[in-house]
């Protein structure tokens, strides 16, 4: 196996400032906009940006097992059973295009998930590099779902759901941040700003060393 940061990867981003992390975490309420800026910093740095949620809708609409499964919890605005969303990641994670970083999006959201990630990547000899926090006020967050749901019909982004949503986030994904701080990984980035400033504050945040 090749150790990490051996050799220049395709994608690799030097700054001024020194390498630029590329196995990357993007946390924070559901609405704060990690989706929007996944795909923005993934495609800065040449990584997949890799979306559980993304990946469940896709399986529910094309009414996979694996989607029927899903859709029970995701409507009522439920986590789905980790056993179930750590095979999932595993199996993405051992992807080629993912080999030379990746930005996980709504992964992991609980410890045992956490725990789940360190075995897995433990076993590819790498770790995380940078835990990107997106900080935002509750009240415009559903704001901004009730429009999302609105716009693109998303069945979880009624005004129940939503709230059911930041209250599983606050109850059992909100203590991750603690352990992530505790490792030194964590940067905290105002999420109110606009979405270039979020993305520039990001980008930042990124800078290893
Ligand atoms: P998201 O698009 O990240 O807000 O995810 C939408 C829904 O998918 C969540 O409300 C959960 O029902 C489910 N989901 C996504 N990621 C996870 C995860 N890591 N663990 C459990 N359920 C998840």
């Amino acid at each position: 196996m090749t150790p990490p940061d051996s050799s220049p990867e395709p994608g690799r981003i030097q700054s001024g400032e020194g390498a630029l992390a590329r196995r990357l975490l993007i946390v924070g309420p559901p609405g704060a906009g990690k989706g929007t800026q996944a795909v923005r910093i993934a495609e800065l740095l040449g990584i997949p940006a890799i979306s559980t949620g993304d990946i469940f809708r896709a399986n529910v609409s094309q009414e996979t097992e694996l989607g029927v499964l899903a859709k029970s919890y995701m409507d009522k605005g439920e986590y789905v059973p980790d056993t179930v969303t750590n095979d999932m990641v595993r199996d993405r994670l051992g992807q080629e295009d993912a080999q030379a970083g990746f930005l996980l999006d709504g992964y992991p959201r609980t410890l045992p998930q956490v725990e789940a990630l360190d075995g897995m990547l433990s076993e590819l000899g790498i770790a995380l590099d940078r835990v990107l926090l997106l900080e935002v006020q509750t009240e415009e967050v559903v704001a901004r779902l009730v429009e999302r749901g609105r716009e693109q019909g998303r069945s979880d982004d009624t005004e129940e759901t939503i709230r059911r949503r930041i209250e599983v986030y606050s109850e059992q994904t909100a203590p991750l941040i603690d352990v992530f701080d505790q490792r030194g990984i964590l940067r905290r980035v105002d999420g109110m700003a606009s979405i270039d400033e979020v993305t520039a504050a990001l980008r930042e945040a990124l800078v290893l060393g």
